[in-house]
């Protein structure tokens, strides 16, 4: 193994940079034949063919009655929150990709971030019960399924519905999970995927939402819209949030390639995984609470009292060798711009949050990440922490 980059003047590990997180793109022949379909037919979108297969399949995929894709997660976030007609504070987590909370904002709603398992990093059952118990003016949940896991979805329906609340899901991360054998996609009121470029699942841009309520699926269609899709209720505010069959046609060749995509992504976060617990102080975030995960990121925390390294310390030795791990999720949302009102109190009510974003750190893993790749990032984490007191005198002039 060659010395790391950022001690000597050996040149990066990797020769060109490697991204977190990876689209895994159909290959040419299959694109273009499916592009030539389109060009063929004229008909670009608008509830056309291919986005009326890709939503059949993905109701069988989740196992749930209604599939309404759309232009990416957030505008899904944004129509249930219009559609189930929230008014004023939303429960959610803060540890969570800043759409989350500006689904919201788009809707005039205010969220109130609540507290997550340290263990698990999804949001904790116990503290929404006791936050709801104390804040009495709170009109939904939206949970958020994190790391390829999920949140104890069941707890959680069931303190919304002592709540007399909806509980919704975020559940970008979660695209092919399964709680106890049951697809992720037809929990609480409706559940949101994300289609974007980083996630597993990929239409290029897109997501959608599942729901098995045939009376908020209808609102949402008509929030949407379609023009002729079946079942849409009038809407008062339309997003003009529709997938195109561009992006159905992705979509559906994603959707062919999943078994495999998951199959690759499982090997190399195997690799991280037996590789990493061999070292003190990082851990990697298995997903929790599933019987079948799509394993879409490696994501670790580093206690750096134990591993000799901060996290952001390690992050310098790594994109020195164009590894581009970066911190996940930072900042949390209650200090991002537009939430950060009040941000020091709001911190101390959010202990974990705040320790988890100074420690959690995300690794490449995707298409373009091979097995070989992996072991080699856990061969320079592990010549890190050997190096630890020479990195620190490297980065802060001091060991
Ligand atoms: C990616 C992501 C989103 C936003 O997805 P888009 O499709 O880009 O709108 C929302 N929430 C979480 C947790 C995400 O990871």
């Amino acid at each position: 193994m060659k010395a790391l980059t950022m001690l000597s003047d050996t040149p990066p590990h990797f020769a060109s940079k490697l991204p977190v997180g990876q689209l895994y793109f159909p290959k040419w022949d299959r694109y273009e034949t499916a592009m030539r379909g389109i060009f063929e037919r004229q008909y670009y979108n608008n509830n056309g063919p291919l986005h009326q297969e890709l939503e059949m399949r993905l109701r069988e995929f989740f196992g749930v009655q209604h599939v309404i894709c759309t232009g990416n997660a957030t505008f899904g976030l944004m129509m249930v929150a219009e559609a189930l007609g929230l008014t004023g504070r939303v429960l959610m987590p803060s540890f969570t990709f800043i759409a989350s909370a500006q689904s919201l904002s788009w809707c005039g709603l205010i969220p109130v971030f609540c507290d997550i398992d340290p263990q698990t990093h999804q949001l904790d059952p116990e503290k929404v019960a006791e936050l709801l118990a104390r804040e009495k003016d709170i009109s939904a949940i939206m949970a958020v399924n994190l790391w390829g896991g999920a949140c104890d979805m069941t707890a959680l329906e069931q303190i919304a519905e002592r709540h007399n609340i909806p509980v919704y899901f975020d559940s970008s991360h979660a695209f092919g999970c399964s709680v106890n054998k049951r697809p992720v996609g037809s929990f609480g009121v409706a559940e949101v995927f994300s289609f974007h470029a980083t996630k597993v699942f990929s239409a290029a841009e897109g997501g959608c939402v599942t729901t098995n309520d045939d009376a908020l699926a209808a609102r949402i269609r008509g929030i949407r819209p379609s023009y002729g899709s079946e079942q849409s209720a009038e809407a008062y505010r339309v997003l003009n949030a529709r997938m195109s069959e561009a992006q159905a046609a992705i979509g559906l060749m994603s959707l062919e390639d999943y078994p495999d995509i998951q199959k690759r992504n499982k090997s190399i976060f195997d690799v991280y995984m037996s590789e990493l617990s061999k070292l003190g102080g990082i851990r990697l975030m298995l997903p929790s609470n599933v019987t079948a995960s799509n394993h879409q990121y490696a994501v670790c925390e580093v206690d750096a009292d134990i591993f000799g390294l901060s996290r952001d310390d390690l992050i310098s030795v790594l994109q020195a060798e164009n590894v581009l791990a970066r911190r996940y999720f930072y900042p949390a949302t209650h200090r991002s711009a537009g939430f950060d009102e009040n941000a020091e109190k709001v911190a101390a009510s959010l202990p974990v949050t705040e320790a988890v974003c100074g420690k959690c750190l995300q690794l490449p893993l995707g298409a373009k990440t091979a097995k070989e790749d992996a072991h080699a990032i856990c061969e320079i984490i592990a010549q890190a922490q050997s190096a630890a007191p020479e990195i620190r005198q490297n980065l802060h002039g001091r060991a």
